[in-house]
């Protein structure tokens, strides 16, 4: 493919960092570069961003990822944003300037807010509408909060001063120099405020939370045309093409472009997303309802399910208790015992997610006889990953009636290939890791790219298509069957500990 403006420029704006991937047209990396960003931590349980350093960072490792291979920004064909999902920040239209810091999705600040909402009853009109549990982890009551803790910012609001917007919605209105206020349906959908049926605000929950609907920003396609950078930033105007949350941008780089197709992401926590097709389909199972990347005439849903504790069960067995030095050890310990002896253990650290919902739950290891030793331990920690995988899967399945066929994986703790496979294994599907790791980043590419023209159409992208590594399943059925049963056993004795 030859092309007159041969680059893509993804703009990954994370939890934790603030990255910039400059992609070629086969979807190969060209350059790279990533700021780490300050955590706010003002109260237990509270979580923050400054808006200016998201922004001043964020442009910063853009600029840097061209000079570093001497790429010229006239040699950008589109901007594609994928970024950290629900944060919040309100600002002024008339200065730029944010009224308070940028509220973090982890942020549990407005949790007593949503318990008495939800004693209201508020929480199956939520469901209804936007598909989401009624939580603090979305923006909704985060939004509220700012209006209701700021000082001015009602009145401010009230008097169309102020506009609010995700992570998404802040940069593109900085890179367009003020001009674009926007977002797109991946990232609308987590706002707690968006009805996923109607593809609108919703006028209920807008006047029920008290937020004047002139501070929201216009929901477009996730591929569409958003508006040109400001030549200020860049030197030239670039065409800002694609926009979506960084799950949705990973399910859409990992090509799970039809319904039934999923993919895990083995991070800190686990995010598990299936593409629905066209139809939306509310959870009897506990999973979120929620909007898939949207491209041309093609609207998609996904369901969605969380694991608090997937990779991060690695860390506390590093750091708090010591057993191994580093992540990767975790594979050749698993893997010097035949099995676990036994062993089970739960990491319900911060309660259980998907599909118990139990925040009283915590961390149980069972099953220990005077034969179990660290590796077994060590073993059990990595299986409880593919175990709580399979739980979302399965609710999956129960939702929607679609059987998997395949699980598409990535994320850090994907590299261990012990428990790739016993994840094969245990779901008794094929598990697909991909090649090119940087999921996110290349959908929120694909998306730019096929707004502008750069890639024509889906078969185009899928033309790019890298040879994954697939790991097959070797269980018997029986076999899949017992442990399945005593991992159940296990997490119904740590439910409800802490209540
Ligand atoms: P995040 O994006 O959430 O920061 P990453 O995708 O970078 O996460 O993955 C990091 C996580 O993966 C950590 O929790 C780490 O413990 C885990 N991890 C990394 N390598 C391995 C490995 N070889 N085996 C098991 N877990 C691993």
């Amino acid at each position: 493919m030859s092309q007159t403006k041969p680059y893509i420029m993804a703009i990954d704006q994370g939890t934790t960092s603030s990255r910039c991937i400059i992609f070629d047209a086969s979807g190969a990396i060209v350059s790279m570069s990533q700021r780490e960003l300050k955590q706010i931590y003002e109260k237990p349980g509270w979580v923050a961003h400054d808006p200016l350093e998201i922004w001043g960072s964020q442009l910063g490792v853009c600029i840097e990822a061209l000079v570093k291979k001497s790429i010229s920004p006239t040699a950008i064909a589109a901007i594609g944003i994928t970024n950290q999902r629900e944060s919040t920040v309100v600002w002024n239209r008339h200065t730029g300037k944010p009224v308070y810091d940028a509220i973090c999705w982890q942020c549990r600040r407005t949790a007593a807010d949503c318990e008495r909402l939800e004693a209201d009853g508020f929480g199956d009109v939520v469901k209804e509408k936007t598909g989401l549990r009624l939580d603090s982890y979305f923006s909704a009551t985060k939004l509220k909060w700012i209006l209701e803790n700021v000082e001015g910012a009602r009145a401010a609001a009230e008097n169309g001063d102020l506009l609010f917007g995700t992570i998404d919605t802040w940069l593109i209105w900085n890179l367009t120099g003020g001009k674009v206020h926007a977002t797109d349906h991946t990232n609308a959908s987590r706002t707690m405020l968006y009805n996923i049926h109607e593809m609108a605000w919703d006028e209920d929950i807008l006047k029920k939370l008290g937020i004047p609907s002139g501070m929201l920003p216009t929901v477009k396609k996730s591929s569409d045309a958003y508006g040109m950078t400001d030549e200020m930033f860049m030197g030239t105007k670039i065409p800002i093409g694609g926009v979506v949350g960084d799950q949705q941008g990973a399910l859409f780089g990992q090509m799970c472009f039809d319904a039934g197709m999923a993919k895990n992401t083995y991070g800190t926590g686990c995010f598990l997303l299936m593409n629905t097709g066209a139809q939306a389909i509310s959870s009897a199972c506990g999973l979120l309802t929620t909007m898939a990347a949207s491209y041309g005439d093609t609207i998609q849903y996904a369901l969605e399910g969380s694991i608090f504790i997937g990779g991060a069960v690695i860390q506390w067995l590093r750091d708090e208790v010591q057993m191994i030095a580093h992540a990767a050890d975790s594979e050749a310990l698993a893997l010097s015992v035949e099995d676990t002896n036994g062993v089970y253990l739960v990491p319900a650290f911060v309660g259980l997610g998907t599909p118990y919902w139990d925040p009283y739950a915590r961390g149980i290891l069972i099953g220990l006889t005077r034969g179990a030793s660290k590796a077994h331990i060590v073993r059990a920690a990595v299986e409880s990953m593919a175990y709580q995988t399979f739980d979302v899967v399965r609710a999956m399945s129960d939702d929607s009636s679609i059987q998997l066929q395949c699980l598409k994986v990535d994320g850090g703790a994907s590299a261990n290939q012990f428990l790739m496979q016993f994840q094969a294994d245990i779901l008794g599907l094929p598990v697909e890791r991909a090649a090119m790791q940087e999921t996110t980043a290349l959908g929120a590419a694909y998306l730019a790219g096929l707004s502008v023209g750069y890639f024509k159409t889906i078969a185009d992208i899928m033309a790019l298509a890298k040879e994954n590594t697939t790991f097959a399943p070797r269980f018997e059925e029986a076999e899949r069957q017992t442990r399945v049963t005593k991992w159940h056993r296990a997490v119904e004795r740590c439910k409800g500990w802490d209540e």
